[in-house]
């Protein structure tokens, strides 16, 4: 029997532990769910998320693995007590949310959906408003992870020229892949519609900065549903009002909540969503963290092991 621990917030609890339970009876495991206080020598493998009440694995001494919930691990990667395994989310129900988040927007951004909603006013507006069809509307997604990847592919598939950038070079149908610091400059050259899912990472930090943001074309958009980091807010400021960018939609920011003061909130050109793009689903991550635990049983390699030297 198998001790594991629920260390999430204690909210998500009556979601998860039915379909964990269910989970782990599908996997064939024999395990006993606890919520903390239990006594963490007797725990074989946590389920945890930084929001939990677990900041410390000091005690953990029999822990054979933590099994993240969110796919963002940046709040415990550089956790010095962890010295388990650490695996992160990838979870079907994660990648579908962030797949329609992602194509909703580029849809609203492609189409011009704005401008039809604020000139319902009687003036019969077609000349210059026809979209182009999505073949000739170029869209760049940075990061080609579960997440981007999904995002780049299912953009293809529907007519968008879509070029996509990850750090090791990929190969992914219907996409143009690049890769390395020159393959960021050609994607954000053509990036009429920039769509960014990259982790949070010392090296992904102020990726889009005053000189990035110049290398692409005057008038794109940003969809940013990956991390706030990844901006640097003040140069994306400073592009929206000279019309570099015409818009952007952020879903994630370097404080959330984001305060009510930030000029995000009552910016005319930028959408605010609260870090909804996509969520971890229970019933389809329990079967994840139930494959992982098996797989950690009967010694074979982990799936979505987290490479903490890389941070992601
Ligand atoms: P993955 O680890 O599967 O993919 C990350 C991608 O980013 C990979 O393609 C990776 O390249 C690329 N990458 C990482 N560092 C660099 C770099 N320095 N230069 C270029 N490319 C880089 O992650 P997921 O797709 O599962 O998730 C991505 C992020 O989405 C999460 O880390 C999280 O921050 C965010 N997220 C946001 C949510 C929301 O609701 N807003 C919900 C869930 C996640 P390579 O393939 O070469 O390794």
């Amino acid at each position: 029997m198998l001790n594991i621990l629920f260390a999430d917030r204690i909210e998500n609890w009556p979601a998860y532990e039915p379909a964990l339970t269910a989970a782990f009876a599908a996997a064939g495991i024999e395990a006993k769910l606890l919520l903390p206080p239990a006594d963490p020598a007797k725990i074989d493998y946590i389920v945890y998320s930084p929001r939990g009440p677990v900041q410390d694995f000091t005690a953990y001494t029999r822990t054979k693995a933590v099994l993240n919930l969110w796919a963002g691990v940046e709040r415990v990667v550089g956790n010095e007590t962890l010295t388990q395994p650490l695996c992160r989310m990838v979870d079907e129900g994660l990648e579908r949310g962030m797949v329609e988040w992602v194509t909703g927007h580029v849809l609203r951004a492609h189409l011009d959906i704005d401008f039809f909603l604020a000139h319902q006013d009687g003036v019969w507006r077609q000349a210059g408003h026809v979209p182009p069809l999505a073949r000739d509307r170029s869209v760049v997604v940075l990061g080609l992870g579960a997440l981007g990847g999904a995002c780049a592919s299912t953009l293809a598939s529907l007519g968008f020229a879509v070029t996509g950038w990850s750090r090791s070079p990929k190969t992914l149908a219907g996409v143009t892949c690049l890769s390395g610091p020159e393959g960021l400059r050609a994607a954000l050259g053509r990036a009429q519609i920039l769509v960014t899912v990259l982790p949070n990472t010392p090296e992904t930090t102020d990726l889009l900065n005053r000189e990035t943001l110049a290398l692409m074309p005057q008038g794109a958009v940003i969809l940013n549903p990956g991390r706030g980091t990844l901006i640097d807010d003040e140069a994306l400021l400073a592009a929206l009002e000279s019309g570099q960018i015409a818009h952007a939609t952020l879903d994630v920011f370097r404080i959330e909540p984001l305060p009510p003061e930030h000029p995000y909130w009552a910016h005319p050109k930028v959408t605010v969503t609260p870090h909804i793009a996509a969520e971890t689903r229970p019933a389809s991550a329990a079967r994840v963290i139930a494959e992982n635990i098996r797989r950690f049983e009967a010694g074979e390699a982990p799936l979505h092991l987290v490479d903490r030297a890389r941070g992601y």
